[in-house]
């Protein structure tokens, strides 16, 4: 018999299972955001394309359901069904791409459907409601030295929203994407019927669920992969490098995604930020977290570094202006300049509780997933495509690229070749980027991503022509072509 705890109602939002040494600390310090609240009626007119655009303008729904329980979800879908009219299930809105808005129509929240059910700790899984907080039931199984492989660098992404991009992290080169660590999920489809389904039982309908955007239905429950790990103690050592010149980082870079050796998490960044008098700052660094022997040494040191970094984020957007932009700036020197010593929760949520991504200039993601063997070029060119942009329109300020690797099955689609990358452009947005400006830059990445057999990332900004979208989707892979239909 499997060992299994019923956990159930213990995971409202910031309410973990009892303190745990080192964790109510780091838990209290967690980013929230300066700009907004998640929690406010104001919040459900936008997503996050906001933060690169503060004045646009809100798209409200005209209803909102608020489901606790599968039944609630099955109750909503009929109901919706029965009115003729389309849901939009919302998580908590961290997507980019106009995906969680129905102006004028029936959004879903999947805020109160947020409890961890079961650990099974024979078997390692964990069953979760799809609107759970990947950071609060990474929380609650670190508890009992469990961990989620993969989590999101950010305390407030779901379960359910990850389950429907992919869900990407530093240690995506050992475990792949969060897709392919759900075992199980339960489903409750367009007509309000529940289903199970894993890749043994109705594998279709899980494939297709899974990077799916919420096309399926609503994910009601899911049943994770979850590993024995102690993110909070263990201290890992960061081999890092750091790069002058932008050819040498890529070279580099791609060797170490290629070759991680034992590396636990793993990451790069390349930064190109215009300063005053014309000048540009250029610097790129990579860091690889290796295992390394405990120490009282080592463990002192990750604190300390890590307790200015997170003092840093933790001001960020309090001060007055001025200060706040210095500040912001020794952030950014942080994540340019990490520590050596860290635990496996500070790589982690390293950006994030350094960098809060509302404060400072208007800022966006791009996000290219391409096979590493494209990566040098496909770096290449997408970085010189934005600077071409910030050039031709001046549209963008600080022009950044995040690389990560990724070793996963699902975005293979059922290939052999499962060696990826992921290529972050985040770059700050100026006054002079209309809509115009950016379906151009949406479409020229798009175009290249194609020409490089490479996928978009959905979440952020992509085209919205259907023809471009079948390819760069990962997800459609496991879709009927259309005409193939029956
Ligand atoms: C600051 C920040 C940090 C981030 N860090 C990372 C990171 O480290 N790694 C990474 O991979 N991504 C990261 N992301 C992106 C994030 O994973 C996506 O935005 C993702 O969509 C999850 O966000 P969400 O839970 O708010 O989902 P939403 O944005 O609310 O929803 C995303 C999609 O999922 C669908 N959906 C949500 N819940 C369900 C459900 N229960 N059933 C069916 N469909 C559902 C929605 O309809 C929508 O199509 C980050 C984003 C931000 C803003």
């Amino acid at each position: 018999m499997p060992i299994t705890s019923r956990v159930g109602r213990v995971l409202e939002k910031g309410a973990p299972e009892g303190p745990r040494k080192g964790l109510a600390g780091w838990k209290r310090s967690i980013n929230s955001h300066e700009a907004f609240t998640h929690d406010s009626i104001d919040s459900l007119g936008y997503d996050w394309e906001r933060i690169s655009n503060p004045k646009i303008e809100p798209r409200f729904p005209f209803k909102v359901y608020l489901p606790q329980t599968t039944e609630d979800v099955i109750r909503v879908v009929k109901e919706v069904k029965q009115l003729g009219e389309k849901l939009t299930i919302r998580a908590n809105g961290h997507s980019s791409n106009g995906l969680v808005l129905n102006e004028g129509g029936a959004v879903m929240l999947t805020e109160k459907l947020g409890d961890l059910i079961e650990i099974d700790e024979e078997n390692l899984t964990a069953t979760v409601q799809g609107g759970a907080v990947s950071a609060t039931i990474d929380d609650a199984l670190a508890q009992k030295n469990l961990g989620l492989p993969v989590i999101g660098d950010h305390n407030h992404v779901t379960v359910g929203g990850f389950a429907s991009v992919g869900g990407i992290s530093p240690a995506s080169h050992r475990f792949g994407l969060f897709v392919d660590n759900v075992v199980e999920l339960e489903l409750v489809n367009w007509d309000g019927e529940l289903t199970k389904c894993s890749r043994q039982e109705n594998s279709e309908l899980f494939h297709k669920v899974l990077g799916g955007l919420g096309r399926e239905g609503v994910i009601a429950t899911l049943k994770l992969r979850i590993i024995r790990v102690d993110k909070y103690s263990t201290v890992l050592k960061n081999h890092q490098k750091h790069y002058r010149k932008v050819n040498d980082f890529i070279k580099a870079s791609g060797n170490r995604l290629r070759q991680p050796g034992d590396a636990q998490y793993e990451r790069g960044v390349w930064i190109n930020l215009p300063m005053k008098g014309g000048r540009l700052l250029t610097l790129g660094q990579f860091s690889a977290y290796h295992p390394t022997s405990q120490s009282p040494y080592k463990a002192r040191r990750d604190k300390m570094a890590y307790n200015v970094l997170h003092s840093l984020g933790y001001v960020a957007g309090k001060l007055p202006d001025k200060l706040d932009r210095a500040v912001k700036t020794a952030g950014q020197l942080g994540v340019i300049f990490s520590p050596k010593w860290a635990t496996g929760k500070n790589v982690e949520f390293f950006a994030d509780k350094v960098l809060d991504a509302t404060v400072g200039e208007p800022a966006r993601m791009f996000i290219i997933l391409a096979p590493l063997d494209e990566y040098d070029e496909l770096f290449h060119k997408g970085y010189q495509m934005m600077l071409d942009f910030r050039e031709r329109y001046g549209c963008f300020s600080l022009v950044s690229v995040y690389v990560k690797s990724i070793r996963s099955a699902f975005l293979a689609g059922g290939g052999t070749k499962n060696q990826y990358s992921e290529m972050m452009f985040f770059n700050g947005i100026t006054d002079k980027m209309t809509p115009e400006i950016l379906e151009e830059v949406a479409v020229a990445l798009d175009d290249l991503t194609i020409e490089h057999g490479a996928f978009r990332y959905m979440h952020t900004r992509t085209s919205k022509d259907p023809q471009r979208l079948r390819k760069i989707d990962p997800n459609s892979q496991y879709q009927t072509p259309a005409g193939d239909q029956g």
